[in-house]
């Protein structure tokens, strides 16, 4: 999820400033400054580089996720993104949804319109409940990531990516997203021909994407966890980032698919309808 970047990405073009990711100094000072801040409000503060995690989960729970970060940014940094967030980012976990909804309003002062979780570039902090689940971290680390190696992604395949590792797995080495909860949505789309074509999709704006009448993040997931499937996403990523032309993405699918997009619609529609959970 990443309503807030809608507000602020209009606004914001700021000139490129020599950033750089936060140095171990940066990371441990900011740990201090939040255990300063939080003292007495049963908060545990951890540095795991390029993070700072803040929870309010203790014991096992606390080291499970800090390793969780640690695999997740280790796997995707591996696969796609050579650069780390050029700014320090906090990651707040909370344990249930009722800690999270009065930890944003009080740290960030916002009312979040999911009880999942967040990117909040202004706050530069991820801000979720995972009592759900890890997959919505895993979801939302990959925001940052994208941010710093693809700036201008369209929404669509920043969404895709992100929910195609809603729910992770490891697989001889990479990151891994297996079918997950979305399938349902976008199946029942493809029955109900609901969806546009692929092309269309593709040509989404931010709001079109995030305003969309048809469930936009299981299309873009799926499109994203067909090209996983077929050994073809890392290249796909690669052909897309580069290209300075075309935003959408349709060249580089096209060309990773090997067909036009209108014969690739009726291949992705039939490979989609018999997908099982
Ligand atoms: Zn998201």
């Amino acid at each position: 999820m990443m309503k807030r970047l809608l507000l602020i990405a209009s606004i914001i073009a700021l000139p490129a400033i020599a950033a750089a990711e936060p140095s171990a100094a940066d990371l441990k000072a900011r740990q201090s400054e939040l255990q300063k801040k939080l003292a007495g409000e049963g908060f545990f503060v951890v540095v795991e580089a390029p993070f700072v995690v803040i929870t309010d989960e203790g014991g096992a729970a606390l080291s499970r996720r800090v390793n969780f970060v640690k695999w997740t940014t280790g796997l995707i940094e591996k696969d796609f993104f050579s650069k780390r967030p050029d700014k320090l980012i906090e990651i707040w976990l909370f344990k249930n949804e009722r800690t999270y909804r009065k930890g944003a309003k009080k740290y960030f002062n916002d009312e979040p319109e999911t009880p999942y979780g967040y990117y909040s570039p202004e706050d530069d902090a991820l801000i979720m409940n995972i009592g759900p689940g890890a997959g919505t971290l895993s979801h939302e680390l990959v925001h940052p990531y994208m941010e710093a190696n693809f700036p201008n992604v369209p929404a669509w395949f920043n969404e895709g990516l992100a929910s195609l590792y809603e729910q992770p797995r490891e697989r001889e080495g990479h990151m891994w997203g297996t079918t997950n909860w979305r399938l349902p949505g976008l199946q029942s789309m493809i029955r109900n021909k609901s969806i546009p074509p692929v092309a269309k999709m593709l040509e989404t704006t931010r709001d079109g994407f995030y305003e969309a009448s048809y469930d936009s993040y299981a299309y873009a997931r799926f499109l994203v966890q067909y090209l996983q499937d077929h050994g073809k996403l890392r290249d796909f990523y690669k052909k897309f980032a580069a290209d300075t032309k075309d935003r959408t993405g349709k060249t580089a699918l096209a060309a990773v698919v090997g067909m036009e997009l209108d014969a690739f619609d009726v291949v992705f529609r039939k490979w989609a309808g018999a997908l099982r959970r």
